[in-house]
C-alpha cells in the first residue's frame, strides 16, 4: 500500500530524512516513535505529499508521490490525515466540518455527505452531537470529529501524527479506542504515536527513527518489545525513558 525508497530530505542544509526505505502492506498497522525532531512527522507527511522529498520514491497504492505528474489532489483525497492539533474549523458545526471536504473534494452531493459523516460519527461514539460547533466538544471528542471527518472520505490509509499527545490524559483513551476498532477492521494504518501500550497491543510493526531522520529500526512489534537485547543502544535509551 505504501512503499518509500532511499527517501531523503532536506531543509536548507539540514537533512531531516536521511535514506529512509520502508514498506507498509494492505491492512497492516505500522508504529512510528522515536525522540523529538527525528522527522517522525516529516516522514508521514511527504506520504500525502504535504512535504516534499528531493530524493528517492514514494508509492502509495501504485501511485508515484514523488512523480510531479501524478494527481496530488486525487491521491490526498484517500489519505486520511489525522493529526495532534485536531484543526477542525471553529466556526463550522461537527456535520459541516463532517460534510466540507466530501462536497468540496470528491462532489458529493450535501445528503450523501451528511449521510456518510453522520455514519462515521456514529462509529466515534459521537453522534448526538452533530450540531455542536468544536469548542462546545472536549479534546478528545474534537479528535474523535477528526478522525470521522478523515473516515468520511473513505480513505485507503489513515495517516496519524501524535493524534493523543496534546490531549489531557483521562481522553487518550477515548481516541485510542476508536483507532484500535479502525485497525481491527483491516484499515492500513500508519501511526506516530509514543503509546507504546497502543503499539504493543495493535501495530504489526515498530519503526523507530533516530535524530538526523535515519530509521534505526524497522521491525514485528513482537521482536520490538520481546527481544530488547536486539534492539539499537539508541532504541533502549528511549524505551528506557518513555516506559
Ligand atoms: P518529529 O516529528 O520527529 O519531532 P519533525 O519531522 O517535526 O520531527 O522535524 C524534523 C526536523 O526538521 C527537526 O529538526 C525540525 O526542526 C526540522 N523541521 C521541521 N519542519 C521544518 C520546517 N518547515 N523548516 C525547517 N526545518 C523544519
Ligand atoms: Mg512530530
Amino acid at each position: 500500500m505504501i512503499e518509500l525508497k532511499h527517501v531523503s530530505k532536506w531543509y536548507g542544509p539540514v537533512q531531516v530524512l536521511n535514506d529512509c526505505s520502508t514498506r507498509i502492506e494492505k491492512g497492516e498497522v505500522v508504529v512510528v516513535c522515536g525522540p523529538s525532531g527525528s522527522g517522525k512527522s516529516t516522514l508521514i507527511k511527504t506520504i500525502n505529499a504535504l512535504e516534499p522529498i528531493q530524493q528517492g520514491e514514494i508509492w502509495v497504492d501504485g501511485k508515484a508521490v514523488h512523480d510531479p505528474k501524478t494527481d496530488l489532489p486525487k491521491l490526498r483525497s484517500h489519505v486520511g490525515m489525522v493529526f495532534q492539533h485536531f484543526e477542525l474549523f471553529p466556526h463550522l458545526s461537527v456535520t459541516e466540518n463532517l460534510t466540507l471536504a466530501q462536497i468540496k473534494v470528491l462532489g458529493r452531493n450535501l445528503d450523501d455527505a451528511k449521510r456518510r459523516g453522520l455514519k462515521m460519527l456514529d462509529r466515534v461514539g459521537l453522534g448526538a452531537h452533530k450540531d455542536k460547533f468544536p469548542g462546545q466538544l472536549s479534546g478528545g471528542q474534537q479528535q474523535r470529529v477528526a478522525i470521522a471527518r478523515a473516515l468520511s472520505m473513505d480513505p485507503i490509509v489513515m495517516l496519524f501524527d501524535e493524534p493523543t499527545s496534546a490531549l489531557d490524559p483521562e481522553m487518550v483513551g477515548e481516541v485510542l479506542d476508536v483507532m484500535v476498532g479502525l485497525a481491527g477492521e483491516g484499515m492500513t494504518m500508519m501511526c506516530v504515536t509514543h503509546e507504546m501500550g497502543f503499539a504493543r497491543k495493535v501495530s504489526d510493526r515498530v519503526i523507530f527513527m533516530d535524530v538526523g531522520g535515519k530509521i534505526l529500526e524497522d521491525c514485528s512489534t513482537r521482536e520490538f518489545f520481546s527481544q530488547p537485547e536486539n534492539r539499537q543502544p539508541r532504541t533502549k535509551d528511549f524505551l528506557n525513558k518513555i516506559l
